[in-house]
């Protein structure tokens, strides 16, 4: 059985102040929440008041980016896994299609990116997802697979053990157009196939894989229905308190 996880992405939004704030309401909505593991990402500055605020509870905190290298350097504006574990971050998010989109991420960066967080000691959640114009080109599982190949295949068995996937169609992040259901599940599946064709069947049972895309308190249920679904990457909707944990508790 795979447990799931909810795991909220805040981009470029709250302050430190903002942070305490949220997880002073947030925290005691979610305390009977033993279904599920809960994540939040808040933007690096956040880090150190998120890992205050959630300090007694089973709330687990997410760097939303990390540097490749894993020692000190001259990287200027850089963050290393190292530097993220020893404030308490025990996630990072690696990969997001606005990094892909903006900040010339690549299959081959989200690799390496990868394998330093396991080198720290980071739980990686790797995001791939198709943009419209691939969608409606029908490119879908081409774009999948390619993303799976160039950015996690590489990963030797005891390392992909370690990574959580998210599928997240750019066309539904942000935009209020969800996937439906069965539209997630089929990449979900499709990328299940993957893992199992690189990593073998117990692998492709055992790794979780979270849908991403205007994941909102009303959808949540449905998408949680489906059996290859093991959770949400949620953006917008994780940064109100009673709509996160609504989608938490679903
Ligand atoms: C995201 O940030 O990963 C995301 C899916 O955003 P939203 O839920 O706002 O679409």
């Amino acid at each position: 059985m795979r447990r799931s996880i909810m795991a909220g992405n805040w981009k470029m939004y709250k302050t430190a102040a903002e942070t305490t704030a949220f997880f002073e309401k947030f925290l005691p909505l979610v305390e009977k929440a033993t279904h599920c593991e809960i994540v939040v990402a808040p933007p690096f500055v956040n880090l150190a008041a998120a890992v205050a605020a959630t300090r007694s509870s089973r709330v687990e905190i997410a760097a939303q980016n990390l540097h490749w290298v894993t020692k000190d350097g001259a990287y200027t504006g850089e963050v290393s896994g190292p530097m993220l574990k020893a404030i308490g971050c025990g996630w990072v998010i690696i990969g997001h299609s606005e990094r892909r989109q903006y900040f010339g991420e690549t299959d081959e960066t989200v690799l390496k990116r990868t394998i330093a967080a396991l080198e720290s000691g980071l739980a990686p959640i790797v995001c791939v997802g198709e943009r419209l114009e691939e969608r409606e080109a029908g490119r879908t599982e081409a774009v999948l697979e390619e993303q799976f190949n160039g950015g996690l295949a590489g990963l030797a068995p005891e390392q992909f053990a370690r990574v959580t996937i998210a599928y997240e169609p750019v066309w539904a992040i942000g935009t209020g157009r969800t996937a439906t259901p069965e539209i997630a599940a089929d990449a979900h599946k499709f990328l299940r196939s993957r893992i199992k064709a690189r990593y073998g069947e117990e692998q492709a049972a055992a790794t979780r894989i979270l849908y991403g895309g205007s994941v909102k308190p009303d959808n949540i249920k449905g998408l949680m229905a489906q059996p290859d679904i093991d959770g949400g990457l949620v953006g917008g909707a994780s940064l109100d308190p009673a709509s996160f944990a609504s989608i938490v508790n679903f």
